[in-house]
């Protein structure tokens, strides 16, 4: 069994449709894909029926924004919840619309001084899609300014850039307890990305463990080797499983689906401890 439990489709930043990123699934040889966009669960209906025509199991998911009070950005993935539980769709509507607004920010910024303009970027944005500095890369390749989204967030729009801007985001340990309240299983996010920016201390670690975190996604590209001991210890030592995932975003990003993989027996305990939405078996 081949599971990756870490995918965008353009329901946020990623470059395949719902129905794309299952076939695009099945084409890599996995069994099992979760479909995990920004703060919505837009896409699942599609990625569904999908998976049921292609024989591909889905895992129902999503990525919830999230920030601490010392502004570091966390992000949160949320298997099998009940995509209509109020507390939750609240806290994620609130970051979609801040989201929103921070992008339009960001791109009056750029536009005094490059040849770029908020309309070029809804270009990128499908409809109702969860907006983010991915789009904004896109409308900069449009326009000739970079080569591609890698090379806009190693640069104009790094985290360290001057015209990055952050934008609101419920905190990772409230994110924990919203997503366990509407039934669904919280995973820890590429917890030590240090090139995406600051991570974590211990504190914060704590905190979600003591809201409910059940998981640490520890074989994604992102944590560098010499930092996953650490996860592997502290899952080992609070009772939390481990997941490797892909965080595929099609053409937007390097990474390939199924470069990292799940065990058949962290998807069952997922399963288990999941109240709010169910896998579709393709
Ligand atoms: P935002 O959430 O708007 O701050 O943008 C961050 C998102 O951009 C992340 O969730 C990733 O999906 C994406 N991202 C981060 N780094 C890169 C990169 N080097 N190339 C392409 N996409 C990236
Ligand atoms: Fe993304
Ligand atoms: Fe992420
Ligand atoms: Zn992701």
């Amino acid at each position: 069994m081949r599971i990756d439990l870490h995918a965008h489709s353009s329901v946020s930043d990623g470059t395949d449709t719902p129905a794309e990123l299952v076939a695009a699934a099945r084409e890599a040889g996995l069994d099992a894909v979760a479909i995990t966009d920004h703060d919505s669960t837009s896409g699942w209906t599609e990625a569904a029926e999908a998976a049921r025509s292609l024989g591909v199991t889905l895992v129902p998911g999503m990525e919830v924004s999230c920030r601490t009070p010392e502004g570091i950005s966390v992000h949160v993935l949320s298997y099998l919840h009940d995509p209509q539980h109020e507390g939750l769709l609240e806290e994620i509507t609130k970051a979609k619309d801040a989201r929103l607004s921070r992008a339009e920010h960001m791109v009056s910024l750029l536009a005094e001084d490059y040849p770029l303009s908020w309309d070029d970027v809804t270009h990128h944005v499908a409809p109702g899609a969860t907006v983010g500095r991915p789009h904004i890369a896109d409308a900069l390749v449009a326009a000739g300014i970079v080569e591609d989204r890698t090379e806009a967030f190693a640069t104009i729009l790094s985290s360290r850039s001057r015209y990055f801007l952050q934008h609101y985001a419920p905190e990772p340990a409230l994110a924990v307890e919203l997503v366990r309240a509407a039934g669904g299983v919280p995973v820890f996010a590429h917890p030590v990305a240090e090139a995406r920016g600051r991570t974590v201390g211990e504190g914060t670690y704590h905190d979600m463990i003591d809201a409910g975190l059940a998981g640490l996604e520890v074989y994604h590209r992102d944590n560098p080797e010499d930092r996953r001991p650490f996860l592997l210890e502290l899952a080992e030592q609070n009772g939390l499983f481990v997941t490797g995932s892909s965080d595929y975003h099609g053409l937007g990003k390097v990474n390939r689906l199924g470069e990292n993989t799940t065990s058949p027996e962290v998807l069952g305990e997922i399963e288990r401890q999941a109240r709010g939405a169910v896998v579709v078996r393709g």
